[in-house]
């Protein structure tokens, strides 16, 4: 085997790191863009519901004013064949109670209005700032997919000039994610990341010959002197 195997199968797994870094940003990106419409699909939800708050209040204002006039147009009548006091009066309190209801539901509507009105003006300021959000994302996703093309074109090129052997070994030990890499080299006779001790035979097979092998204790792929 030759050195320039191994320099090529640490650029791909040098690039299969960016790769991994570059669609972790593109997903960060992304996530921030759908937060922002999360928060507007809730503030469209409260606007709808405070809506439907305010129309229930008025209409139960209206019920309230009908029920007033009535009231006021018997009280009105008792009063013109001049009924006695007592009856009068009852129709008075009555008006009383409902004038009262209505003020209490005129104060709840007016409530619900300014809410309403806030919760408006913070929707057109989320507008504007999904706007310019969303055109920062674009960009940064754009660029970032851009770099991703090249690194995959790399890649593909790298991994077509590999031997099965060489790329099926770097896929699985880089599955195991250890710990600064998949790469260990032969010092003083022993791994260099785990110590493990390194026959002479084998030594000579890794540096000399270029031979693909992995250090039976951390299993890191051996890279050769001079790669
Ligand atoms: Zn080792």
């Amino acid at each position: 085997m030759s050195v320039e195997l191994f320099m090529k199968l640490k650029e791909i797994e040098s690039l299969s790191r960016m790769r991994t870094s570059f669609e972790l940003q593109n997903r960060e990106h992304n996530a921030r863009l759908s937060k922002l419409n999360d928060t507007r699909q809730e503030a469209h939800a409260r606007t709808v519901k405070l809506r439907q708050e305010v129309s229930s209040a008025n209409s139960a204002l209206a019920d309230i004013e009908v029920r007033i006039r009535t009231a006021s147009e018997q009280k009105q009548r008792l009063f013109d064949i001049g009924s006695d006091e007592k009856k009068i009066s009852s129709f008075t309190t009555e008006i009383d109670g409902l004038e009262e209801s209505g003020l209490v539901l005129l104060e709840e509507v007016a409530q619900l209005e300014e809410e309403l009105r806030d919760t408006k003006e913070f929707m057109s300021g989320l507008e504007k700032t999904i706007l310019e959000i969303s055109a920062e994302v674009n960009s940064d996703v754009a660029g970032v997919t851009i770099e991703l093309s090249h690194i995959e074109l790399r890649l593909s090129l790298l991994l077509n000039e590999l031997p099965t052997e060489f790329s099926t070994l770097l896929v699985k030990t880089a599955a195991k994610n250890l710990a600064h890499g998949p790469f260990t080299r032969v010092e003083n006779g022993s791994c260099y990341f785990c110590r493990f001790k390194i026959s002479r035979t084998d030594e000579s097979e890794i540096d000399m010959q270029k031979n693909l092998k992995t250090c039976s204790q951390c299993s890191r792929i051996f890279l050769p002197y001079g790669a």
